[in-house]
């Protein structure tokens, strides 16, 4: 007998259901509009945001910009490595963290992760490290932090810079510090999943004057503005974000810490549902860390599953309506074609031709925590919107599904 389920459609963060966008951001937005001025560098709103967004993650300097990508892309550039240098990252990213250091001539060297949280540890960057290694990645993925106190104590003792890529771990905390506020820079994306969103947009953010500096210049064409005979000082885009952008930005920021609490509230509500559940387990949290939730990832044991996390991603779509993500990105980074074809400029595959072949060595056995990660984890959709009714509704989707898979592993 097929018993039909009942169906209850989740907000969404791709339209106003799951989103804050509202009368506080049409407001900025009409006086932004009324003033005239829509550059940011003759406008109020961006200044405003980089100010409020300092203030809030507790840093000397932010920058806002175009995108997520272009806040890497800042950040890498004011490291300004050498032709061929190299760059350790994470296997388990979005590619706008990746193709950045390729256009700034250095090469993406990737760390494993911990299977458990998909973030890197101090362990898998320490494997990476050369003299070559000019800057550190770090991406606290899904919104929980990277352990960074081992982290940092690593770097520190070789001088390298860290980066930490907040995109996803908006006011996340780790021993009470903000991401992005650890490292020596921090970037953030203001795309429309994220947690408070502009459409498209970014952040930078440090405390080093020096990175400041060119932070602020790679985003302006390197123009010096203000200086007493301005010039194009080096090679830079126009990566600016724009005053629609920065009056809708300076509304959602006044919304974040809510935001950040919502999700986690009803996080904790779906961790204590599902508790005990064979197969199983729920976000791991390293007590020193605060979790802000971009998405809510379970980890899928096949063996007690049938078909693992690709197993229950379709009895959720099918049989509840729930759209999860299993495998998030589905391979490691370095399997797409730009890394592993080395598609860059014309055929030169430049900067690739400059790397040590260890540092390009993609086999699988260094990948063990990537490999299994990627294989267990099923990614929920997740927003700030979420009731006690959805929370319930999930619970239930994801009992109900494992009961019947379960019964056939
Ligand atoms: C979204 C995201 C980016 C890229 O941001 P865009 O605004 O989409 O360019 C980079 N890194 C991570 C971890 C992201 O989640």
């Amino acid at each position: 007998m097929v018993v039909q389920n009942y169906r209850l459609t989740l907000p969404s963060d791709q339209d106003t259901s799951g989103r804050t966008l509202g009368a506080e951001e049409i407001q900025l937005l009409a006086q932004a509009i009324g003033s005239g001025t829509l550059t940011s560098t003759k406008g109020t709103f961006v200044k405003q945001l980089e100010r409020d967004f300092a203030d809030l993650i507790g840093v000397k300097y932010a920058y806002a910009c175009a995108s997520g990508s272009a806040a890497v892309h800042t950040a890498i550039a004011a490291i300004d490595p050498e032709p061929g240098d190299e760059i350790i990252t994470t296997s388990i990213t979005d590619m706008g963290a990746l193709t950045p250091i390729l256009y700034q001539t250095a090469i993406p060297v990737f760390a494993d992760v911990d299977p458990r949280t998909w973030n890197v540890t101090a362990e898998t960057i320490e494997k990476c490290i050369s003299d070559r290694t000019k800057a550190i990645v770090v991406t606290h993925l899904f919104g929980n932090p990277c352990e960074m106190a081992e982290i940092m104590a690593l770097a520190d003792a070789r001088g390298i810079p860290v980066i930490e890529d907040s995109a996803q771990g908006f006011l996340a905390t780790h021993n009470g510090q903000a991401m992005g506020g650890i490292g020596t820079i921090g970037c953030f994306s203001l795309q429309q999943g994220k947690h408070i969103t502009t459409g498209e947009g970014g952040i930078v953010t440090t405390n080093d004057e020096a990175f400041a500096r060119r932070m602020f210049l790679f985003v302006n064409k390197a123009f010096g503005y203000g200086d007493p005979k301005p010039d194009h000082y080096f090679i830079a885009p126009n990566y600016r974000m724009c005053e629609l952008q920065g009056a809708v930005a300076v509304a959602q920021l006044s919304k974040l810490k809510d935001i950040v609490a919502r999700r986690q509230a009803s996080a904790r509500k779906l961790t204590e549902q599902l508790q005990g559940i064979a197969g199983i387990e729920t976000p791991w949290q390293d007590p020193r860390n605060t979790h802000v939730y971009w998405k809510y990832c379970l980890s899928v044991d096949a063996q007690f599953i049938h078909e693992g996390a690709i197993g229950l991603a379709k009895r959720l779509k099918e049989d509840f309506g729930i759209f999860s993500a299993p495998r998030y990105i589905q391979k490691p980074a370095f399997q797409c074609e730009v890394i592993q074809n080395q598609r860059t400029f014309g055929n030169s595959r430049f900067p690739f031709n400059l790397a040590r072949p260890e540092a390009v060595d993609y086999s699988p056995e260094k990948f063990p925590g990537t490999f299994a990660g990627l294989e267990r984890v099923l990614v929920l959709p997740w927003n700030e919107a979420y009731t006690d009714e959805h929370i319930d509704y999930i619970a239930r989707a994801i009992k109900t599904a494992i009961a019947q898979l379960s019964s056939q592993s």
